[in-house]
């Protein structure tokens, strides 16, 4: 996930859900019988929604959620939904408006740029009540971060901080592997953020993205076109696709970032081009990073390999500070002959993550308020990783 350059907005207060059990009494027996919290919603079967006890359904949790999206999945036909239906599974399978304010049943118009839709999105997956949450958890505003002093000043992070950084990044590297290991085609994007979803709170962490200014899913997938800040929706991949996966991970109070893009099935060579250059381009920035290089040097190493190459460097998203707070200073460019000021200093961390194109470097919006996709339709590709700056 990563900064928009100079979007301000005011911020509504958003909704959230919660989990809830529902025990009964059967005959004379008392049977604590549970009802899994997500059948319930979804209106499942009871057979299906019923465990012995809280240990029984935690056990039997792995093989029993694929019920939950074979179902969500079964109302799904060719990008239309049953109205019925879903107003029935609780503003489920809709397709989202206004940053995640709004869902629509029906595909919004737009000027799309290539071949790829917005499919509709699933309902909000709940976080457990254990879990730490930032504080846009609940409200969607992320005040602390706005208000921090942070969002000027690059902050030189503690060893107390670095280790629990380092916790955190080896948490959201492995989430990201997981979500790499089911990603073939005939897979929705909705699946994923589920695989990311489930593996960060198995971890103890809270997925940054999940209602980070209303943002509704818990990473994001950026398919073909889109530049960044794809929403997991219900469109299976298909053979040649590529696809990103961002993934943040909070925990322990700091979030780890990172995201690669992966092939889907056979993949043809000027996409194959396309995605092992953004990887050199990410490797090649890494390789500058020291005390005493200008943050503007990024930029400069980015777009020199991009250029050599022939593709061009997406300029309205950026790099950014990390830590306690997801997006702070500094802002880190990835084109060439940026404005960036200042200099790296041991202990600072920030991520990059270099966004490449093989047609324009421009960028539109989709009317969900959140996908960037390349204003000529040809594809993007993206590598990130969380970096702390020390000597050598
Ligand atoms: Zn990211
Ligand atoms: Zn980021």
């Amino acid at each position: 996930m990563m900064v928009q350059t100079s979007k301000k907005n005011d911020w509504k207060r958003g909704p959230y859900s919660r989990c809830y059990w529902i025990g009964y009494v059967k005959g004379e027996t008392q049977y604590a019988l549970r009802r899994c919290p997500k059948c319930v919603e979804l209106k499942l079967p009871r057979e299906d929604a019923a465990f012995c006890s809280q240990d029984c359904f935690k056990a039997s949790w792995s093989s029993h959620k694929s019920v939950h999206l074979k179902a969500k999945l079964s109302t799904v036909r060719e990008g239309t939904l049953d109205r019925t239906t879903s107003a029935a599974l609780n503003e489920g399978w809709l397709y989202c408006l206004k940053k995640g304010q709004a869902r629509t049943s029906n595909l919004p118009h737009f000027d799309w740029t290539g071949k790829l839709r917005p499919y509709p999105i699933s309902s909000r997956r709940s976080v457990p009540p254990e879990i730490e949450k930032p504080d846009w958890a609940i409200g969607a505003i992320p005040n602390i971060e706005i208000n921090s002093d942070l969002q000027n000043k690059v902050e030189i992070k503690t060893p107390e901080q670095i280790e629990r950084m380092r916790e955190t990044c080896r948490i959201a590297r492995e989430v990201l592997d997981a979500a790499a290991r089911v990603i073939k085609p005939g897979v929705t994007t909705d699946f994923i953020d589920e695989v990311v979803h489930e593996a960060t709170i198995a971890a103890g962490g809270y997925p940054s993205p999940l209602n980070y200014h209303f943002f509704p899913k818990s990473c994001c997938t950026s398919v073909n076109e889109v530049i960044c800040h794809g929403i997991p929706d219900a469109r299976r991949l298909e053979d040649g696709d590529i696809v990103n996966v961002d993934v943040t991970v909070c925990y322990k109070g700091v979030h780890g970032d990172l995201n690669e893009t992966y092939f889907v099935g056979k993949v043809d060579e000027a996409s194959q081009q396309l995605v092992k250059c953004t990887y050199e381009c990410l490797e090649k920035a890494i390789s500058i990073v020291k005390p005493g290089v200008r943050f503007r040097e990024v930029g400069e190493v980015i777009n020199r390999h991009a250029l050599m190459s022939g593709l061009s460097v997406v300029k309205s998203y950026c790099g950014h500070g990390i830590g306690e707070l997801f997006h702070c200073a500094p802002n880190i460019p990835h084109y060439g002959r940026n404005k960036a000021v200042g200099m790296m200093k041991a202990g600072q961390t920030f991520t990059i993550e270099p966004m490449i194109n093989t047609g324009v470097w421009h960028d539109r919006m989709w009317p969900d308020g959140w996908t960037a996709v390349t204003a000529d339709g040809k594809h993007s590709a993206q590598f990130e990783h969380t970096l702390l700056v020390i000597f050598s």
